[in-house]
């Protein structure tokens, strides 16, 4: 069924390189199943946040979507990912980071995705700052309820659930669909940054986000 999701992605961004400025596509994966598209945030050479020992926001999120889209895919949920490796799917001559989160909400709502969930790693000046964060859309209550599900998959397997705070966020405005940011931690925070580059860490992580879903979801 993996193969049909990206039989899918292929088709669309086909089509999406196509149509260019107003996308007009109507094919979408039907598998009767909830679709969960993933987006591993940044990529490419937008690297994202980078710690002072130059780990790179991109691979910790692809390695956490990874994580997260195998282990949902396991209990019957169906996936999509927007990058599945270090490029994002839209391979501009000029990359622009705008184009590039337009396009990652385009291909949400034209694969007829049930929820989105785009997967960042967070930064900020004062290195103090530590632990996930999960943003939903400010005034959207099934967004709130997923981010409400996400936290209690981060109880259930760290013991402590996630923060969670409104924002308005273009690509989960875009989306369309009940949307979630989840930062999985801060690389400017020496701690997390040691957790967050270990695989135990990255799979404890895809394991809270899936357990999350599923049970947004009601398909546990
Ligand atoms: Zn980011």
């Amino acid at each position: 069924m993996r193969t049909l999701v990206w039989l899918g992605l292929a088709m669309l961004l086909l089509s999406y390189s196509l149509v260019a400025a107003k996308p007009k596509v109507t094919q979408t994966v039907a598998t009767g199943r909830p679709l969960v598209v993933i987006d591993p945030g940044h990529g490419g050479v937008d690297p994202g946040a980078v710690s002072h020992t130059g780990i790179q926001e991109k691979a910790i999120n692809l390695a956490v979507s990874w994580v997260t889209a195998n282990r949902l895919q396991a209990a019957g949920i169906a996936v999509a990912l927007t990058r599945q490796g270090d490029h994002p799917a839209l391979r501009a001559k000029r990359f622009v980071v705008v184009d590039d989160l337009h396009y990652r909400a385009w291909m949400t709502r034209h694969l007829g995705a049930t929820l989105f969930l785009t997967i960042h790693t967070n930064s900020e000046p004062t290195g103090t700052a530590f632990g996930p964060i999960i943003y939903y859309v400010a005034g959207r209550p099934a967004s709130y309820q997923l981010a409400r599900a996400l936290s209690s998959g981060f109880a259930q397997v760290f013991g402590r659930s996630a923060d969670i705070r409104p924002i308005r966020q273009t690509v989960l405005l875009e989306a369309g669909v009940p949307a979630a940011n989840v930062e999985l931690g801060f690389l400017t925070h020496r701690q997390d940054t040691a957790k967050l580059i270990s695989p135990s860490y990255q799979k404890a992580l895809g394991s809270a986000i899936s357990r999350g879903v599923i049970r947004y979801l009601g398909y546990g």
